[in-house]
């Protein structure tokens, strides 16, 4: 989903705002893990699989009931690329940049960006652990750096 730009986006170029996303009752505990620092995953209540993105329904089972289970933060990188030309104007001052989906320790998978990390030594495989970037009021951004202290 990509959630829409509002008038409080951050400015990072003269021509576009950064999108801001926009927590919703299927997401609002991501959200707010991620604004503590914590990366909060749904969690069956049934069968215990873990799922993300956030949905109303488990895959695994069908049951609706669910926690926001505290992720280890901890994967490797699954596949990435590398961007230059983005898809909305806002993130043109931002190229060349990377693009990651994380498989993570709990199973599932996340996109997002691998930061402290010159795109030359991006890795299929490369074990990575969450960092969270402060995006807007109430909004962070859950980011990857590769994982530091001998990488298990
Ligand atoms: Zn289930």
């Amino acid at each position: 989903m990509t959630p829409p730009s509002s008038p409080r986006s951050p400015v990072t170029s003269d021509a576009a705002p950064v999108p801001i996303p926009v927590p919703n009752p299927d997401n609002a505990g991501f959200w707010e893990g991620c604004a503590r620092g914590e990366l909060r995953l749904q969690r069956c209540g049934r069968c215990a699989a873990w799922r993300h993105h956030p949905r109303p329904m488990c895959p695994a089972c069908g049951s609706r009931e669910y926690e926001w289970g505290l992720a280890s933060g901890r994967g490797v990188v699954h596949t990435f690329t590398i961007v230059h030309r983005p898809t909305l104007p806002a993130f043109d001052a931002r190229v060349p940049y990377n693009v990651i989906a994380v498989a993570l320790d709990e199973g599932v998978f996340m996109v997002s960006n691998l930061v402290d990390c010159p795109r030359e030594a991006i890795r299929i495989g490369m074990p990575v652990e969450v960092v969270f970037e402060p995006l807007a009021d109430g909004i962070a951004l859950p980011k990857f750096r590769p994982r530091r202290g001998g990488g298990q």
